[in-house]
């Protein structure tokens, strides 16, 4: 069968310019198209022989004297002379450097922070929430009993998930799993609504967020997260976000 992803899905992919949803879906189709692995070790190759090797070399001093001549103002050394006539220029890029440096800081963080590290978060479960749809992921304890499902977690997590099921009100439990995200090991509890399947992703929250109750949608899932009793919920399903919220109330949203 031949390839029908064009050359810009592997570029991206190789450039770490793909969000994690479509990461998981490319590094699928590489392990099924010879070509676009073939493509992605050529490219692998070519930044290795592109690093190891010196491209940089010293112009001798008639190229430059002739640059010089021929162009007729051009700085010797650009990227300093224009600094000292604009010092104004000269603090807004430390100033830039500074808010690099501590955007970085913050991006590490292995808590919920910022906006930023929210959206992070939502990607990494609405990619995991995809993953677990296909065929054989979904559960590592398939059962409507939540006095089968609760116990399962013992021993796996270091914390205790409450698992209730909802089949009386129209959500009923169908399993769990364990799952990573945030950097750790967290609890998947599966719930049904008709023919939708709605993961609810907890983990341990020592306290409670600053912007909370909050509503994502991305790609065609909503998410909603909540914190409740040191934990942190996330409910995401292709559920109607009214309907996503019954379950979150529920779970005591
Ligand atoms: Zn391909």
């Amino acid at each position: 069968m031949p390839c029908e992803s064009d050359g810009r899905i592997l570029q991206g992919y190789f450039d770490g310019e793909l969000d994690l949803v479509r990461s998981v879906e490319y590094e699928e189709h590489l392990k099924a198209c010879p070509d676009c692995a073939a493509g992605l070790r050529e490219q692998q190759v070519l930044r290795q022989s592109l690093r190891s090797s010196n491209l940089y070399a010293r112009a001798s001093e008639a190229l430059s004297a002739r640059i010089r001549t021929e162009l007729p103002g051009a700085m010797v050394q650009p990227t300093v002379i224009p600094m000292r006539r604009r010092p104004a220029l000269a603090w807004a890029a430390l100033a830039a450097a500074i808010v690099i440096a501590i955007f970085l800081g913050t991006r590490v963080v292995p808590n919920i922070g910022g906006q930023r590290q929210k959206t992070l978060i939502a990607q990494e479960i609405v990619a995991s929430h995809i993953r677990s749809l296909q065929p054989g992921h979904l559960f590592d304890v398939q059962s409507t009993d939540q006095h089968t499902v609760k116990p399962w977690f013992d021993g796996k997590l270091d914390f205790a998930p409450p698992v209730t099921d909802f089949a009386n009100q129209g959500f009923p439990l169908v399993g769990g799993r364990l799952d990573y995200l945030d950097d750790r090991d967290v609890a998947a509890l599966v719930y049904q609504r008709q023919k939708h399947l709605i993961n609810v992703f907890i983990w341990p929250m020592e306290s409670k967020p600053t912007k909370l109750p909050e509503i994502q949608a991305i790609q065609g899932y909503n998410l909603i997260f909540w914190w409740r009793d040191g934990m942190y919920f996330c409910a995401a399903s292709d559920l109607s976000v009214a309907e996503l919220r019954q379950l979150a109330k529920l779970l005591g949203q």
